[in-house]
């Protein structure tokens, strides 16, 4: 199969969106950013076995690859105008192309987002590369650097699950007997299946303060938004918003009680508003705590007393899957 016949036959769906003027035939692709805004632009990288199981399935493969570059435009209150795929292939294989461009365009459907242009290379290693673009009214951009003192901090969805999914997926054994299957296959799904909050993203863009999305874990991107806005945080440790099979999880071996604090890939949005503008908040999301004037991080359990957290975080088999 030639490259020509590979993207004809996987990669090419027909574009509805009124934004994409010209996608495929032409040497670049064509986009209408809408009149005010400014074009945003992110890239992920992904490199099979070092940012996912080599045994993923491909399905999961392709709709994860553009699950956490959709976030990244969520997380800025970005609305998705096309995206490009580069594919770095050891061999191809038609059941695993199948499968991957169904699961990528299974996510793209969802969005009413087009595949506006690619490439692909013979490649010793499996790894992808995913650009969304999008676009934003300029004075409506999410940044990490608009945190303010007094803001409440607050996190879409529930946190912790893609990390315990991970230890389910690479140390089965380890799972307590307490979980359901469903539960088991509640946190697969989050792990291999992210949500990319777009919609919410764009809802909190005309007020919230300061956002991103929890891709490295809960503290260490909290700590980007206090680095970029120059303040600091106090945080309650058991308002950390939890799934039931998380809380199943933590019940069973409490020991991994941190695990939601540092384990990242979750791709919920964590944000800062105004306390005024916490009503204006119509979707999931729970308040975990507060900027402060005073530099640093403090995790505090409910009696106010400050909880001393692992520097590196709980160790979810970095060593194997590295963080993005
Ligand atoms: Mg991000």
């Amino acid at each position: 199969m030639t490259e020509f016949e590979l993207i004809a036959r996987y990669f090419s769906r027909p574009c509805l969106d009124d934004a994409v003027l010209l996608a495929g035939g032409d040497d670049c692709a064509a986009l209408r950013v809408p009149p005010g805004e400014v074009l945003l632009v992110s890239t992920d990288v992904l490199v099979s076995d070092r940012h996912f199981p080599a045994a993923t399935a491909p399905f999961d493969i392709g709709y994860k690859a553009l699950a956490v570059n959709l976030s990244d435009l969520a997380a800025m209150g970005g609305k998705p105008l096309g995206v490009t795929l580069g594919l770095a292939l050891p061999a191809i294989q038609p059941e695993w192309l199948h499968e991957f461009a169904r699961g990528f365009y299974t996510l793209a459907a969802e969005h009413k987002l087009c595949l506006v242009g690619g490439d692909t290379v013979k490649s010793p290693v499996l790894s992808l590369s995913v650009t969304v673009l999008g676009s934003a009214p300029p004075n409506h951009m999410l940044k990490r650097s608009g945190a303010k003192v007094g803001d409440l901090i607050a996190v879409t969805g529930t946190v912790g699950d893609a990390g315990f999914g991970l230890r389910a997926v690479l140390s089965p054994k380890t799972m307590p007997a307490a979980l359901a299957q469903h539960e088991i296959k509640y946190l697969h799904d989050r792990l291999n299946r992210p949500t990319p909050r777009v919609a919410e993203g764009q809802k909190l863009a005309p007020f919230a303060h300061a956002a991103l999305d929890v891709s490295d874990g809960l503290l260490q991107d909290l700590t980007h938004i206090l680095t970029a806005s120059g303040v600091g945080a106090d945080i309650s440790l058991n308002d950390v918003p939890l799934s039931p099979a998380a809380q199943t999880w933590i019940a069973a071996e409490p020991a991994c009680a941190l695990l939601p604090w540092s384990a990242g890939d979750d791709y919920e949005l964590l944000f800062t508003v105004k306390a005024e503008d916490w009503s204006r908040v119509d979707f999931q999301a729970t308040v975990i705590g507060r900027i402060s004037a005073e530099p640093g991080l403090r995790v505090r359990d409910a009696h106010g007393h400050i909880v001393p957290m692992p520097a590196q975080g709980f160790d979810h088999f970095a060593a194997q899957v590295h963080k993005r």
